[in-house]
């Protein structure tokens, strides 16, 4: 698959490389972080976004299409190729496209990590051969003997989550949720019950440089979801008004880390980069996000892994506290992306960049 796409990189123009992406998401920082180092760019996005993309003004062209999945038609891959374009995937490639190996257009990053992102077992087999402590994983609804997350595979921006303390309250909940139409029986069967740990969520946005060879912290932030609100109304409220929260994200803010806790998340996200040569080489090239709690003892544990650009750094533009340390100029995912192609550009090594 990698030689077919190094091969379409071949017949490329490098000095008239357009960076393009998928209208949702993360697009507005690709786009701007592509246009900061001075590449065209290109959004595909649908027509009810369409009004994003032409506010900001950070796409020389908009390609409009009827759904996220026509990005399969060879036609428009073929169009996009022969702009030279490089394609830089975000969450909504994995929750709406999933066929990544029919994206016949040179990807920014890994796209077998990608893979390994929305399978959880894969997930968590990565994630613990990086010596990383996890959440204990429950396999059958039957063992839940404390308070657990139900999850589903994919970014699916966390609809429909729910959290159970017993079989019977699992059971429950999964049916009230099925018969009003959030989630399906087969999202049951497929959910990931997980223990809840109780603490402070952190999600930090690394980014993997194959050009520099070094981890840098690009972005720190936390989630901001319909469950927050729940701490504004008093628990006898509550408990009375039948109220079920969801962890659906509605956005994020910016965090900034208690200094000593760093060195175990710089070492988190080295391990995960060495793990991730071996289990699908060449590696990490390029953004990825450890999702983590901490604890009351700020014992990290993390509970997921995203192989790409997470929307959440979107509260690092122009710069987050970390980038501007690493950089001393504006730095953000985007850009950090772009800047990579460009380096990768001027060093010859694009294609160490590109699968
Ligand atoms: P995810 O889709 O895994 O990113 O999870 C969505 C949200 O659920 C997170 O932002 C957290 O608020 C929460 N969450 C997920 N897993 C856990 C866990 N094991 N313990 C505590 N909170 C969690």
């Amino acid at each position: 698959m990698r030689e077919k796409i190094l091969k379409l990189l071949k017949d490329y123009d490098y000095d008239e490389i357009t960076i393009g992406t998928l209208g949702s998401h993360s697009a507005l920082n690709i786009l701007r972080g592509a246009k900061d180092e001075g590449f065209r760019t290109i959004c595909v996005c649908r027509a009810r976004e369409r009004i994003i993309y032409e506010s900001f003004g950070v796409a020389d062209e908009i390609v409009e299409i009827a759904d996220y999945p026509q990005l399969l038609d060879p036609k428009l891959q073929e169009k996009l190729r022969k702009k030279n374009v490089i394609m830089i995937p975000h969450g909504s490639f994995n929750a709406y496209i999933g066929k990544l190996d029919e994206i016949m257009i040179p990807l920014f990053g890994n796209r077998e990590l990608m893979l390994w992102e929305t399978d959880r077992v894969k997930q968590r087999e990565w994630l613990e051969r990086a010596g990383l402590k996890m959440p204990k994983r429950f396999e059958r609804p039957e063992e839940i003997d404390r308070l657990v997350i139900v999850k589903y595979p994919g970014a699916m921006g966390g609809r429909g989550y729910f959290l159970a303390v017993s079989p019977e309250d699992f059971y429950e909940k999964a049916k009230r949720l099925v018969e009003s139409g959030v989630i399906s029986n087969k999202d049951i069967e497929n959910a990931e019950i997980q223990e809840y740990v109780v603490g402070a969520n952190v999600y930090f946005s690394f980014f993997y440089s194959p050009i520099l060879n070094r981890v840098e912290l690009i972005a720190i932030d936390r989630r901001y979801e319909p469950v927050d609100g729940l701490g504004r109304i008093p628990a006898d409220v509550q408990l009375n008004a039948g109220i079920h929260p969801t962890y659906t994200v509605i956005g994020n803010f910016p965090v900034v880390l208690r200094e000593s806790l760093l060195a175990k998340v710089l070492k988190v996200g080295k391990s995960v980069v060495e793990v991730s040569k071996e289990i699908a080489p060449p590696g990490m090239v390029g953004p990825f996000c450890v999702e983590a709690v901490f604890d009351d003892n700020a014992e990290m544990f993390v509970f997921e892994i995203s192989a790409r650009i997470v929307a959440g750094t979107n509260v690092g533009i122009p710069n987050s506290p970390y980038s501007y340390i690493i950089w001393g100029e504006n730095m953000f995912m985007g850009r950090r992306i772009a800047r990579e192609i460009r380096m990768g550009i001027e060093k010859g090594k694009l294609e160490e960049l590109i699968y």
